[in-house]
Order: C-alpha cells, then structure tokens, then sequence
C-alpha cells in the first residue's frame, strides 16, 4: 500500500543553516503524521546538510533540477550521480518557472525524466497552463502536449515510478488555487490520458499531485477528490506550521497510490 504526497519546494529560499533549522522543526511536527509520504526540495547549495538533517526520518529529499548527462562539460548544472551522493530520492523536473525564464522545452525535460528514471530517482513532472490559455481554451490541449512531449519514450513499468504534478501558471506564488472542481477536472483529465496510454492498472498507480497557492486551509478540500493523490507546495512550504499543518492537513485523506 501506498500513500498520498506532500512535497515541498523551497525554490532559492533558504540558508544553510537555515534549511537545518526548517527541517529539525518539520521532522518535529510530523512525527505523528501517517498514511501520507513527505519530501522536501531544498537548494542545491543546502542538499547536504538537508540530507544530514533528515537522517532518522521518514521525510524525503528532493532537488529542483537536474541535467540529463552523469558528467561533463556543462558548467553550471548539476549531473544525477551528484543528487544520488547527497542523498536526494527524488527531482522536481520542468517546473512552469523553468520552462519560463530557462526555456526549458518538453524535449528537454523528456530527456531529463528518462535520465531520472535510469538514476533511479522518483522525478515529479511539472504540467501546467497559463492563464492567457485557459481564457483562450486551450488548457486540455496544452496540458496534454505536455503530458506527451515531457514522458514521451515511456514503458508503463516506468510510469509507476513517476509523479505528475499538475501546477496551473496562474496559481502558483499567486494566491489564488484552483477550485477543488478545478483541479478535479485537470487532474481526471490526465487520468484518462494516462489510462489511453498505459492502461487502468498502471494509470491508477501514478501520484498526480497538484501545485498552486496550496496553503493549509485549502489542502482538506483538495484532497477530497478522489484524483487528487497530493501537493507540490511552494511559498506554505518555506514555514515549519503551515507546511506542518498541510501535511496533517491531508493525512487520511486520499486514497493508496503510486511509488
Ligand atoms: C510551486 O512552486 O510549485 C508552487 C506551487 O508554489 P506556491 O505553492 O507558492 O504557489
């Protein structure tokens, strides 16, 4: 059996020392918290020490990019075998904001999945439309080309170590989540490309977590519909009691899934 996800993603937030300080409080609150997995996606200049700290816990780590090749000339990125030796089981890959101010194109991130994959990371795959494409009515069309574009060249064995998270643009950082409703029509959406793909047994198998000005007095009721199976949390993630409070928020909720 297993359960729902909670993730944090601290995006360029966050010290050394203060990671440490963040995550002694988090494993703190948690403790209780079951029937949910928790991972949180730190800096990579703080991964060590987050690593050293989350020792003797249930919490995972996570990082918030990666590049595809294991070594080489790429000055300034970050190879898979370098996540793996501080300890990070899974990566956050093609965030909207790095599609958005990195170019980073569906092409691109396949790579970097397929990548993850043969690392044996758990990657969670960033859709999402902007908002000038849900009023132009297009945010099924975009999603799915992301869906294809970004796990193309996929076996269904691998889709069972992959999460999806669907992150509409507009309600990330913004403040304004989608509505249950929302999320729910998204999220059953790529449930059905899932299942025209690979299958029921596979497709029910995948977490597709939802991200987007998640806070803790809106968690409950997002994840009571039932294709929600949990949340990439940004800005509620960088504070011990809301993150704390989302976690316990959503403990029980939502149904056996996934990794
Ligand atoms: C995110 O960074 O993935 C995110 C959803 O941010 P926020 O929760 O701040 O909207």
């Amino acid at each position: 059996m297993t359960y729902s996800l909670i993730v944090g993603n601290w995006k360029m937030y966050k010290s050394i020392s203060e990671a440490t300080t963040l995550i002694n409080a988090i494993k703190a609150g948690v403790r209780a918290a079951t029937e949910v997995n928790i991972a949180v996606c730190v800096p990579f200049t703080a991964l060590q020490a987050a690593n050293e700290a989350l020792q003797g816990s249930k919490i995972d780590l996570g990082a918030q990019n990666m590049h595809y090749e294991s070594e080489g000339a790429f000055t300034g990125e970050i190879s898979p075998l370098m996540l793996k030796e501080v300890g990070c089981r899974y990566v956050i890959l093609g965030h909207s904001e790095r599609r958005q101010h990195f170019k980073e194109s569906d092409e691109l991130i396949n790579k970097k999945v397929l990548a993850a994959l043969k690392y044996s990371f758990i990657p969670i795959v960033c859709i999402g439309e902007t908002l000038e494409q849900r009023e132009a009515r297009q945010a099924f069309e975009v999603v799915k080309k992301q869906f294809e574009g970004s796990l193309a060249h996929l076996e269904a064995k691998d889709l069972e170590r992959i999460v999806i998270a669907y992150e509409p643009v507009w309600a990330i950082g913004t403040g304004k989540t989608a509505t249950p409703e929302q999320a729910e029509q998204m999220h059953s959406y790529i449930r059905r490309l899932l299942i025209e793909k690979y299958g029921d047994d596979t497709a029910s198998k995948v977490r597709i977590l939802y991200g987007g000005s998640v806070k803790p007095d809106n968690i409950t009721q997002l994840m009571e519909k039932p294709n929600l199976d949990g949340a990439l949390v940004g800005g509620a993630s960088l504070k011990a009691e809301s993150f704390i409070q989302i976690v316990t928020n959503s403990t029980h909720l939502s149904g056996a899934r996934g990794n």
